[in-house]
């Protein structure tokens, strides 16, 4: 669907690692061009005309993401380089101060790095504790799990609405649903969802939301981090310096600015925040229910076709999302990877950066395949032939 818009497909390129980042549609790139080519101005600088439209852009582009997640203000909007990024700023920000001592956060071992290692960071600062969340026979969170894990002591519990190997879809809402009924705050990495499904940050109630723009076909290092209104006093910035202060003296005294412009500081990625605008665009255009659909189609013919093969493993057979992992007999994945190259394939090999799942599947290193809607089942024909070939093991170096 909608192959036409990414230029890169001409080349003929198989690319099923849009979990890892999402190619660009023309219309982004465009956006992104014309900044930079027409109006390469400054944000909240200048008096003249350019410099005016690049704010229009630059704020415009935070009316768009307040839309699509169904914010409610502006203000509660932050832009950030990235999902991790954002995690970071929301833990340095707000829970440092949030928090004591033996306080518990609860995640599980299928969260990506960014949303545990800065909970181990403030393990180590603060003493809180990171907990695990047990994961079920298919590696999902079940509500009963985590109902069973909080105790009077967890003030946080932080997951991916849909995590990056195992691809598995979280039951947020029932889980934030429980979460405030115990005085528990609840942060959700979005980062795989975002361009997935229709994410609505009031139905949600959620207090903190993250993702980064590259996932859902935008440039990189820009993200968004979302703050409910309830802390936008309470969140600190993380970084200092201009465009968040309001004024400062010699002694030490300044006053900065109200959100989100505090934690802004410095030159911003423009170029990215209007690219984000753009990608937005694009999504609000394409039929989002449709795109689903035709990808749950993908996932399920790729499985059909990947359960053909005799040494292929599937870890997440019954996951929702366009995530498939697996590994083929005893072939090392990197290896794997690196023969469906030949093929002008790309999948992902690794721990895709969640290096304490293997805790719960038992291996450290997998093949992963990410559809999305520009994917075809043509393509994944070409992956099944490739996969079925006597000689793999021959043609792997
Ligand atoms: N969370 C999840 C579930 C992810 O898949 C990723 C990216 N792989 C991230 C967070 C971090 O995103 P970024 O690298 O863009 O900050």
């Amino acid at each position: 669907m909608y192959r036409e818009e990414f230029p890169i497909l001409k080349t003929g390129v198989i690319y099923f690692d849009s979990a890892a980042t999402a190619l660009k549609p023309q219309s982004m790139v465009d956006a992104v061009n014309d900044y930079y080519l027409n109006y390469s101005a400054n944000v909240h600088r200048g008096d003249y005309n350019m410099s005016l439209k690049v704010d229009s852009k630059y704020e415009g582009t935070r009316e768009l993401v307040k839309e699509f997640i169904n914010a409610e203000d502006k203000k509660n909007i932050v832009f950030t380089y990235g999902a991790t990024d954002s995690i970071n700023k929301a833990v340095f920000g707000f829970f440092i101060n949030e928090l004591k001592k033996e306080d518990e956060v609860l995640i599980t071992v299928a969260e990506h790095a960014s949303n545990v290692l800065p909970w181990f960071e403030l393990q180590d600062q603060i003493g809180i504790k990171v907990k695990y969340i047990p994961l079920d026979n298919d590696y999902k969170v079940t509500l009963d799990n985590v109902k069973k894990s909080i105790t009077p002591k967890t003030r946080v519990i932080s997951l991916a609405s849909i995590t990056n190997v195992i691809g598995d879809k979280r039951p947020i809402k029932e889980i934030i649903e429980l979460a405030h009924k115990n005085n528990i705050i609840v942060l959700v990495d979005a980062a795989q969802s975002i361009a997935h499904e229709k994410i609505d940050v009031k139905a949600l109630d959620v207090d903190f939301l993250v993702f980064s723009a590259h996932k859902m076909g935008g440039p990189t290092g820009i993200g968004v981090l979302y703050v409910n209104s309830k802390y936008l006093d309470k969140i600190n910035p993380t970084t200092f310096g201009g465009d968040m202060n309001a004024s400062f003296e010699m002694d030490g005294t300044r006053v900065y600015d109200d959100m989100p412009k505090k934690m802004e500081a410095g030159t911003a990625n423009i170029a990215g925040v209007i690219g984000l605008g753009a990608t937005i665009n694009f999504i609000n255009k394409i039929d989002i229910d449709k795109v689903n659909a035709y990808e749950k189609e993908l996932r399920e013919y790729l499985v059909k076709e990947l359960k053909k093969i005799n040494n292929i493993k599937i870890y997440n057979e019954n996951s929702e999302s366009a995530i498939v992992t697996f590994n083929y007999g005893d072939i090392f994945a990197q290896d794997l990877a690196i023969y469906l190259n030949k093929y002008n394939i790309c999948v992902r090999a690794g721990n895709h950066c969640a290096k304490i799942l293997k805790n719960a599947i038992n291996v450290k290193n997998t093949c992963r395949i990410s559809l999305s809607f520009y994917n075809t089942k043509e393509e994944i024909d070409k992956l099944i032939l490739a996969l079925k070939n006597p000689n793999i093991k021959k043609e792997l170096f």
